[in-house]
């Protein structure tokens, strides 16, 4: 074998550990099949809950909400955000500067390049949007943005 297959091999090897890596499935309380989701799921729900993907900026109505309440998954009603810690990024996605600890968990994606830290729902692994630190500096400096599609917001009584 010359040098250029040996590296090409190494290359292969070392693409695939880290797929493998990052397949690692975690196993969730709620777990349903593709089909389920999709029956119970409006589109764009599905799209961006089950799918990854992401909703057009500035399309959710909950971006521009900030009556008091908590926001909890669309799919399976975990409480993920409190009204309080949402804040007006202007990016046109609700964002906030923290979650609901232990509620959501975190991966990284590199969907588009770069890595980023993406966040999903702990309960049935929804995915909601992904975590920046370009948030508030007097707060957490985190931020937090999530597809509305992804939450149902629950009024404070
Ligand atoms: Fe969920």
């Amino acid at each position: 074998m010359n040098h250029k297959n040996l590296i090409l091999v190494i290359v292969f090897v070392l693409l695939n550990a880290c797929k493998t890596e990052a397949q690692k499935e975690e196993s969730f309380k709620i777990q349903k099949t593709d089909a389920e989701w999709k029956a119970e799921l409006t589109d764009l729900q599905y799209y961006v809950l089950r799918k990854q993907g992401t909703e057009r900026a500035f399309s959710s109505p909950l971006d521009k909400n900030y009556s008091p309440g908590t926001y909890v998954c669309a799919a399976c009603s975990t409480p993920l955000f409190k009204s309080e810690h949402k804040f007006n990024s202007g990016s046109g996605w609700p964002s906030f500067d923290r979650e609901i600890e232990g509620n959501v968990a975190f991966s990284v994606d590199y969907n588009i390049g770069v890595a980023r830290t993406e966040e999903h729902c702990a309960t049935c692994g929804g995915h909601l949007g992904h975590v920046f630190n370009d948030g508030p500096r007097k707060t957490t400096g985190k931020r937090h943005c999530i597809n509305g599609a992804a939450l149902k917001f629950i009024p404070k009584k």
